[in-house]
């Protein structure tokens, strides 16, 4: 969709650090994350929100997160991860194309959604290759 950053990451013309992804669903890192190690997980074809998404889209996205989720437990060994979908400003979306949040979790760090600052560049794409290895 015209404007979405997301589908410009889809289609190679934003710049990501890319984890994995399959014919519909794409993980790459969340560029200023919540915790260090933050990934998301969209559909490839735009939708906005839960309510809009087709089913099949969501099984793809789902299936893709818990594959990377399980990825990044394996480098990270965080003590939680938070999973977690907004649909709606009032709900704490900012992005309006449907994304999974993948949050890594430490006891005793503040519960929080989104990051204060941009991640650095070469921390991210050392975090995505990292990953993708564990796949
Ligand atoms: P929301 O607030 O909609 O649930 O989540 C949007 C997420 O997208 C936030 O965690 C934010 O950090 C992330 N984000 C926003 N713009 C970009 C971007 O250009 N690239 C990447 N990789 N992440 C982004
Ligand atoms: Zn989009």
């Amino acid at each position: 969709m015209e404007g979405c950053i997301f589908c410009a990451i889809v289609a190679g013309q934003a710049p990501s650090h890319p984890i994995a992804e399959d014919d519909a669903a794409l993980a790459f890192m969340d560029l200023f994350p919540a915790s260090e190690g933050h990934a998301l997980v969209i559909p490839k074809a735009h939708a906005e929100n839960v309510f809009e998404i087709e089913d099949a889209c969501v099984r793809a996205v789902a299936g893709l997160a818990r594959r990377v989720a399980v990825a990044m437990r394996s480098v990270l060994a965080p003590d939680g991860m938070a999973v977690y979908q907004a649909n709606g400003r009032a709900a704490g979306q900012t992005v309006f194309h449907y994304h999974v949040h993948l949050i890594p979790r430490n006891e005793g760090s503040p519960l929080t959604f989104h990051g204060r600052g941009r991640a650095d560049d070469e921390r991210l794409a050392e975090l995505a290759t990292a990953y993708a290895a564990k796949l």
